[in-house]
């Protein structure tokens, strides 16, 4: 009997390889993006908290009302808006999981979706496994990554049923501003064609940069399904749990898929967050904490032969070009760096399909400063 593969996206991904390697090598990593650093202890005490008071059995399906309440005050606050309330906010085991439901709910066989390269990696199989077409749109090193809308235009066809957008972006830290969520408001706000907002780094933005959350365009409504992840915001990775935000025809149809593949969400997580968002903390905690670390990565690689080309607005990624000191093939320089060297990093062709042989790779900075000061001393003499 042959097993059906679903996706023609690689096999092992890369952060699975990355992060096997930096352990067996011992080296410094920065590949994939986890925070090395401890959690909040208010946030420890509080999971604790939840066990030893009876919160152990399965949530609501949509996730607990409390947890959904205090999101949406905290985003309606933040955001300026009153849009978000628990009729549509559902918690999620993470933000891959909630792009994977969203192409779920949304997709029928040979439905196209667009998305742009380079592309976080499940992107690509959650389209796929789920029936659709993935389209891809190129964005051009050479142009720092930026969008190039005419090739958006050109790539809706009758068939596109969604596009996929990611902001803050992974790998390159690029950001929507309203001018973007306008101009893909006036290409697509007539057409039948969903918008599936990967917004996992909504937290993390640098140089006093402001999110735009796409569940809140005007001209985009009821068309909107936007991402986020807990993991991202309070630095826990490893709990899996995010959430996401769409007005209730959307949320209906997510909530049908979900109640079938999780039903709910580890209860004493939602319980521990729940508590822990009614706990006063600057707004741009996660960002100020992260910007340090960025300045750190760079200040450390200044002068080296890593060539800074763009520096990243948000997320905890920054890419660098690594041709003044090798011509290797991106994913044998990473594996160079992280065997001779000891420094892992993500080679950026493990965000293409069919990668256009760009020497860049890409550095996490969501790590001690000791680690980002251990690899940044190695690389600068290299
Ligand atoms: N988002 C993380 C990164 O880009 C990795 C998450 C994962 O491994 N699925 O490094």
């Amino acid at each position: 009997m042959a097993l059906r593969t679903k996706h023609t996206a690689a096999p092992l991904n890369i952060f699975t390889i990355m992060s096997a390697l930096a352990r067996k090598e011992r080296a410094h990593n920065l590949s994939q993006g986890l925070p090395d650093y401890p959690v909040a202890p208010e946030l420890s005490e509080l999971l604790k908290e939840a066990v030893i008071n009876g919160y152990n059995q399965y949530a609501p399906m949509p996730g607990l009302v409390e947890l959904r309440e205090q999101i949406a005050g905290y985003f309606n606050r933040i955001y300026h808006s009153d849009y978000c309330n628990i009729n549509n906010i559902t918690i999620t085991p993470g933000a891959t999981y909630g792009i994977f439901t969203a192409f779920a709910a949304i997709l029928e066989q040979g439905d196209e979706v667009i998305y742009l390269e380079p592309a976080f990696d499940c992107y690509l199989p959650a389209i796929e496994i789920n029936g659709g077409i993935p389209v891809c749109v190129q964005l051009e090193a050479s142009h720092n990554f930026e969008i190039d809308w005419q090739k958006i235009k050109d790539a809706i066809s009758p068939k596109t049923k969604a596009i996929l957008i990611n902001t803050p972006h992974n790998p390159t830290g690029n950001i929507w501003s309203k001018k973007d969520w306008d101009t893909l408001a006036d290409l697509i706000s007539d057409k039948n064609i969903y918008v599936i907002s990967d917004e996992v780094y909504n937290t993390i933005l640098f140089d006093g940069q402001q999110h735009i959350p796409g569940y809140l365009q005007e001209r985009l409504h009821g068309k909107v399904i936007s991402i986020y992840s807990f993991g991202k915001m309070q630095h826990i990775t490893g709990w899996k749990i995010g959430f996401c935000i769409a007005d209730e025809t959307i949320t209906n149809a997510f909530r049908s898929i979900h109640q079938y593949l999780t039903f709910s969400v580890n209860t004493p997580a939602q319980y521990a967050l729940a508590r822990y968002l009614e706990l006063p903390k600057p707004d741009n905690e996660a960002s100020v904490f992260l910007q340090q670390k960025r300045d750190l990565l760079i200040s450390g690689l200044a002068g080296s032969k890593l060539k800074l080309n763009c520096t990243t607005k948000g997320s905890y990624f920054q890419l660098f070009d690594y041709s003044a000191l090798s011509s290797l093939p991106d994913v044998d320089f990473a594996q160079w760096l992280a065997t001779t060297h000891k420094v892992a990093t993500i080679p950026l062709s493990a965000f293409y399909k069919t990668p256009p042989g760009i020497s860049q790779i890409r550095f996490s900075f969501a790590k001690e400063d000791a680690v980002i000061k251990a690899a940044t001393d190695i690389l600068a003499r290299l």
